[in-house]
């Protein structure tokens, strides 16, 4: 298998491939603001270029896609992409992370096309939350979704939890139990100050150790499991064997292991969550670049990778969020709805 190294010897593995840069929820950890600048229409990859461009990356060692946003599901015929995808022999993961919200709908078309595995967004089981965080009442759909997911047979489903002091920082124990009565993983994820998070402030983190101290009064013992693993998540198991993740991107970032890179909807590709600048693949590939060429172009780019953003923002004594509001404004690239998370 091929492999390919950074400058630190992690490996190029990972892909997410940020479809769109549209949502159809205003997550106050994402996208706080009224207004935003959006990618023009016709700078989006069709699928023959993304799927193009996939092959390209599979060429190079990468053998895991996470299909992402924005909301991959407001993507026009996604489960096409998906059919397109799942043809790769090199592809041995590939995956979507969703709001839910259009779950419902689409859940068996997407397993039918091939989509191995699904992660929804869930931040509350209280739909008055949902609404007051998103900015929209559409907690009963992504409800539905889960189950829709549930019923097309996906097993493996996850769960991912945002977690913020005074938000949703009290439903840690009911969002286990939902997930264990839905047969899913939930992982916790700290509360980050990348992209849009415009509104973010370290008093507002709920750090892995508060977590684990707060499940710990309520389910007695946690017991780490110890395994080999690029994934952000390091995972728990409980008494009862209900196992759960916490992701802590911000008090205990993985840059030392990180595999994953970034494709976004107009085939920008970023080599870090917290990278200002990114590689226009885009223009290459509609210029007539061969794979090889292209791939030379992401070779040469990912053998000199010395990124860690997350470690270098710990390191930072004041810390405020990344980027301002005008900042986002010049270039819709530098939110996390277009990276893709
Ligand atoms: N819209 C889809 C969704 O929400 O699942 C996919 C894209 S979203 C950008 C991907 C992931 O990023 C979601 O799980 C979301 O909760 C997470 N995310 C967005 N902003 C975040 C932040 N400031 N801190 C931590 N996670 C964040
Ligand atoms: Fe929320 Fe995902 Fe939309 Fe961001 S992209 S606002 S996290 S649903
Ligand atoms: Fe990887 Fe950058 Fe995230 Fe660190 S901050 S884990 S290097 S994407």
């Amino acid at each position: 298998m091929t492999r390919l190294d950074d400058r630190s010897g992690r490996p190029l593995r990972n892909l997410r491939l940020s479809v769109t840069d549209r949502c159809n929820l205003r997550c106050h950890y994402c996208m706080p603001e009224e207004e935003y600048a959006w990618l023009p229409r016709q700078e989006i990859l069709h699928f023959g270029e993304v799927a193009a461009l996939v092959d390209v990356f599979v060429g190079l060692g990468v053998d895991k896609v996470r299909l992402t946003g924005g909301e991959p599901l407001l993507r026009r015929e996604l489960p096409r992409l998906v059919r397109m995808l799942a043809a790769k022999p090199g592809l041995r993961d590939l995956a979507i992370t969703t709001n839910g919200v259009l779950l419902g709908d689409q859940a068996q078309a997407l397993r039918d096309a091939g989509l191995g595995r699904v992660t929804v967004s869930l931040d509350t089981l209280r739909a008055e939350r949902f609404a007051a965080l998103t900015r929209r009442t559409t907690h009963a759909e992504v409800l539905a979704g889960i189950r829709a997911a549930v019923r097309a047979g996906f097993s493996g489903l996850k769960l991912d939890t945002v977690v913020i002091r005074g938000v949703n920082d009290d439903e840690l124990d009911e969002l286990v139990e939902f997930a264990k009565a839905t047969s899913a993983e939930i992982r916790f994820i700290e509360y980050m100050d990348v992209g849009g998070a415009t509104r973010w402030s370290m008093d507002q983190v709920v750090s892995r150790q508060e977590m684990l101290a707060v499940l710990a009064r309520r389910y007695g013992r946690i017991e780490p499991i110890i395994e080999e693993s690029s994934a952000p998540a390091v995972r728990y198991r409980l008494a009862d064997g209900t196992i759960f993740g916490i992701i802590a991107s911000t008090t205990q970032p993985f840059c030392a292991r990180c595999d994953r890179s970034r494709l976004t909807a107009d085939g920008t590709w970023y080599l870090c969550l917290y990278a200002r600048e990114g590689v226009d693949l885009r223009g290459p590939f509609r210029a007539g670049a061969s794979p090889e060429e292209l791939g030379a172009l992401i070779t040469g780019r990912w053998r000199t990778r010395a990124d860690r953003g997350a470690e270098e923002r710990l390191a930072l004594r004041a810390r405020e969020p990344l980027l301002r509001v005008g900042e986002l404004r010049t270039d819709p690239r530098l939110e996390m709805h277009t990276r893709g998370g």
